[in-house]
């Protein structure tokens, strides 16, 4: 009998997983691919998509030049995992049975129970999200004046937020906007827990093309044009982006799986509480193998936070790619009933973008802590390039060079 394994989700994670697989399976497994869109989003550019809406040519990876020929891709959004009948479910199709399922529908954005923020802020978790802020900007400028600017907040001060203030302010500057950019952050600090080396390099970067700081802002409610906070004066708004955090996918919220806040806990080989059911990327906390209970959802954070507490990979891009190049194996061997490989995180560095500016930190194999000028740009730029290489060519990364 053949092997039906679907993988769910065309991030990073899925793409890699879907090229480890095909690598590793024989002919006696059937490969499924499913997701919600018929591309790959590199989300980790998606934020160049504001400033520049023809990035998306780059950003956007058709399916059917990634996968091979022999792996059916069905466009669908899932809603369920059954794992008693091994069934995917879909909306509006037909459901997809399994004998091994790979879950790596990365994470959708946490609101965090603030009043109003879920109605009035748009999201960076998409490239119409990127499409629909660029639009957002554009009507707002057509508002401001030098004595009356239109004001901008983006809410937290992680990887996406940073980005996100980045090519706002870089787009505002090549618009010549009567613009005012903040970027807001409850924490002391931008870039929460990093190097304080690295966070100071990021503040100077973001302040140097205008973006206003203010952290220790926490917000607490949003109106149709005002931001409250907690302990200090409300704000006005012409357009709120989000940022400030993300949590497991509504999709694995009945999935009969061990998890929290529906991201899928798992072991050292990526597999489940059900042997049946894999999981990587932003779905995933990929316990590694220390001897302690899994982290919560709070702890996995403070692996950002903390460099020491690495028992958790970060929600990053880097890390879901390494998993899926490793996943594959693994399948196959439950598959043969062998015993699956343990996999185990290494940081490789952080690479910060801030309009065409970036910032690099402990970058491995480079001797300096911290660095920002061509060399941080060259180094942002390769990690994309190299990602474009390895589920597609060559010659679709250098397309794409001028973009990242
Ligand atoms: C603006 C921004 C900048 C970032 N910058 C960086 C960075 O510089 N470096 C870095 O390492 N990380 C960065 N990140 C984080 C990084 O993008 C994520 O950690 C990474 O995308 C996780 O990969 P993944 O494969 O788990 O999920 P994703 O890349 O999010 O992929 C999930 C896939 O599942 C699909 N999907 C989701 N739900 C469903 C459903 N219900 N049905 C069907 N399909 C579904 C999606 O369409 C998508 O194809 C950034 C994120 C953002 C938003």
């Amino acid at each position: 009998m053949t092997d039906r394994i679907v993988v769910l989700g065309a991030g990073y994670g899925g793409c890699a997983a879907v090229r480890s697989l095909e690598d590793e399976l024989g002919d006696d497994a059937e490969l499924v691919w499913i997701s919600a869109e018929d591309y790959h989003l590199l989300l980790h550019e998606t934020h160049r998509c504001i400033r520049t809406p023809d990035a998306r040519e780059s950003v956007t990876i058709p399916v059917e030049d990634i996968k091979s020929a022999d792996t059916e891709f069905v466009q669908a959004t899932v809603t369920g995992l059954d794992t008693d009948s091994r069934t995917v479910e879909l909306a509006d199709r037909e459901n997809v049975d399994y004998d091994y399922a790979v879950v790596g529908l990365g994470s959708q954005t946490a609101f965090y129970g603030i009043d109003g923020l879920e109605t009035h802020a748009l999201t960076l978790k998409s490239l119409g999200d990127a499409l629909a802020i660029n639009e957002h900007l554009t009507e707002a400028t057509r508002e401001g004046s030098r004595s009356d600017p239109a004001q901008v907040v983006i809410g937290g001060g992680g990887l996406t937020g940073i980005q996100a203030a980045g090519e706002v302010a870089a787009w505002a500057d090549e618009h010549g906007a009567q613009m005012d950019v903040h970027l807001v952050e409850r924490s002391a600090d931008v870039f929460p827990g990093h190097d304080h080396e690295f966070q100071g390099a990021i503040r100077n970067q973001l302040e140097a093309h205008g973006v206003e700081i203010d952290t220790n802002a926490a917000m607490t409610g949003v109106e149709d044009d005002e931001i409250s906070f907690d302990e200090r004066d409300s704000m006005g708004y012409d357009v709120l982006v989000w940022a400030g955090g993300v949590t497991g996918q509504d999709a694995l919220e009945s999935a009969d799986i061990d998890k929290d806040h529906n991201r899928a806990y798992t072991d050292a080989t990526f597999e489940t509480s059900d042997e049946r059911v894999f999981a990587l990327g932003d779905s995933a906390l990929v316990h590694q193998d220390k001897e302690e209970e899994p982290l919560t959802e709070e702890a996995v954070w403070e692996t950002i936070v903390d460099d020491d507490l690495a028992d958790v990979p970060p929600p990053t891009a880097e890390a879901a790619w390494e998993e899926g190049e490793h996943i594959g194996e693994n399948v196959a061997r439950a598959i043969a009933g062998d015993e699956r490989e343990h996999w185990a995180y290494m940081n490789k560095g952080t690479v910060v973008s801030i309009g065409d500016a970036a910032v690099a930190h402990d970058v491995i194999g480079i001797p300096i802590n911290t660095f920002g000028g061509p060399g941080a740009r060259i180094v942002k730029k390769g990690i994309s390039a190299r990602w474009i290489e390895s589920i597609t060519s060559v010659q679709r990364a250098a397309r794409s060079w001028s973009d990242m």
